[in-house]
């Protein structure tokens, strides 16, 4: 299996829609006479100015309670305002994507006024109640676009944009992508490819529905989703969309079908670093690099400052193209598993913090995997034959870090409809990882046998032989070839 590309997902459940962030031209303040007093919104806190590529990105968090819902937040520049935003921000989503576990909200705003590089630039939010009546502001942070580098060793590509059907402001944004990649996608592949796989010339934009709903890059072409595209929501986050999928381009020819997460980690550190467009992800105990994204990014940045390797991006980049292990790379650059890097860095932030482990569950009659099939995980995992594969990588969650969580491919092992009866079918369900019911706890006992410790009945094949390509229920807990497991080495 060749992976030339990874889509990057932004399902946005309808009910979170309404919450978004929208930008909105500046208003008029309004007196408001004869209604009760509106209380001034506090500041918000956790203010941030990064500058870098051709933009400054500007983060802050809401306060967690405020009186008054939504507030909007005036942006100032070097003491003058430049925009106005309503609150509440992007939600940021768990792996799985649900708004259940949504983990926290951060308000976001990114300046892609042309400015001059070199130049300090000040900047302020200052929140607003619905009168339009200031709160407190922030303090002013400062930020200085750097210097950019138009030497680049790859070529200017030829962008093609297909504008057929499009609305004129769809057609507009899309056009104004043109440039940006023009520019930035020579310093992307300067940053991370080598002979002999340079990046493709050519970068085709198409606006069509994808299947995640979001952006999505296969081949030459990068494709946006025209709900995506018409969401004023998510305008903020456009560039860097863009950037991100041209960055999959240049990635094209990965070999390793273990390695989605090495696909995103690389993107969104390359266009992070170089660009500078970021998504705020507040480290959690139970995130993991098998979530992709920032999660994967945290880890390769670990590995880059830790153990000191400034050219890991383009090394890993390059690894990705042959036959060579994801594993056995990060062991020839640290000595340890990709996962050791990961329990580590984990446990430089929380004290406590318990290792994760990464085993495929092997049947050990057999020689099934348990797996999440096309790596979908809505449907029930079933047992296939073992390959090598993040879809049957299983991350388990020991107590302090998860609490006997096992995870496959963003959810965790459940029983359908929370039903504990014998003859259940074990499902694939959002993971709860700070409290789980007892149902999603799993043990691996020393007879092989996987306990389901709400259930006290263990997982068996389905149809209780030890064949490939069936489901997994609970069944009693009798230690013969259709419902005893070992752990497989992990294949990354
Ligand atoms: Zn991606």
């Amino acid at each position: 299996m060749e992976i030339t590309s990874a889509p990057r997902s932004r399902r946005v459940p309808a009910t979170v829609l309404s919450l978004l962030l929208s930008l909105t031209v500046t208003g008029t303040a309004v007196a408001v006479t004869g209604s009760p007093a509106l209380a001034l919104p506090p500041a918000p806190s956790a203010f941030a100015v990064l500058a870098g590529g051709p933009s400054i990105a500007l983060l802050w968090r809401p306060q967690p309670a405020p009186a008054e819902r939504p507030v909007r937040y005036q942006i100032k520049r070097n003491n003058v305002e430049i925009a106005t935003v309503t609150d509440p921000g992007l939600p940021v989503r768990s792996p799985s994507g649900t708004v259940a576990d949504v983990v926290r909200y951060v308000d976001r705003f990114t300046d892609i006024t042309p400015l001059p590089a070199g130049q300090t630039f000040t900047y302020q939010i200052v929140p607003l109640n619905s009168a339009n009546q200031p709160g407190t502001a922030t303090a002013t942070k400062s930020a200085v676009l750097p210097a950019q580098n138009s030497n680049t060793t790859t070529p200017k590509p030829v962008v093609t944009v297909d504008t057929s059907g499009l609305t004129s402001t769809q057609a507009a944004t899309v056009n104004g992508f043109v440039p940006l990649i023009e520019d930035w996608y020579p310093k992307l592949s300067d940053a991370l490819n080598a002979a002999p796989f340079p990046a493709s010339p050519t970068v085709n934009l198409v606006v069509a529905h994808t299947g995640g709903g979001g952006a999505e890059a296969s081949g030459t072409t990068v494709t946006i989703d025209p709900d995506y595209l018409d969401n004023p929501a998510y305008r903020p986050e456009f560039n860097g969309t863009v950037l991100h999928e041209a960055t999959h381009l240049i990635q094209a020819g990965y070999q390793c079908p273990e390695c989605m997460w090495v696909a995103e980690g690389v993107a969104v550190y390359a266009t992070h670093s170089l660009y500078q467009d970021f998504d705020p992800i507040a480290p959690q105990r139970w995130h993991h690099y098998l979530h992709k994204y920032s999660e994967a990014e945290r880890l390769l940045r670990y590995v880059t400052t830790t153990y000191h390797k400034p050219d890991l991006l383009r090394d890993l980049n390059l690894a990705a193209r042959t036959t060579t292990s994801i594993t056995a790379f990060f062991e020839d650059q640290t000595g340890l598993t990709t996962n050791a890097l990961w329990n580590a860095m984990q446990l430089s932030i929380y004290p406590g913090f318990r290792a994760t482990t990464v085993r495929r569950y092997q049947l050990a009659g057999g020689s099934g995997c348990v797996e999440t099939p096309f790596y979908d995980n809505t449907v029930p995992p079933r047992v296939n034959a073992c390959w090598v594969t993040e879809a049957q990588e299983i991350i388990r969650w020991p107590a302090a870090s998860g609490s006997g969580l096992l995870e496959l491919y963003g959810r965790c092992l459940d029983t359908e409809n929370g039903s504990v009866a014998a003859g259940t079918r074990i499902v694939l369900a959002d993971c709860a990882y700070d409290a789980p019911p007892a149902r999603q706890r799993w043990v691996l006992r020393a007879n092989g046998t996987l306990l389901n410790v709400g259930a006290s009945l263990c997982a068996r094949t389905w149809n209780g032989t030890t064949a490939v390509d069936q489901e997994l229920k609970l069944a009693t807990c009798t230690a013969d070839a259709s419902r005893t497991f070992t752990l497989a080495a992990a294949t990354q």
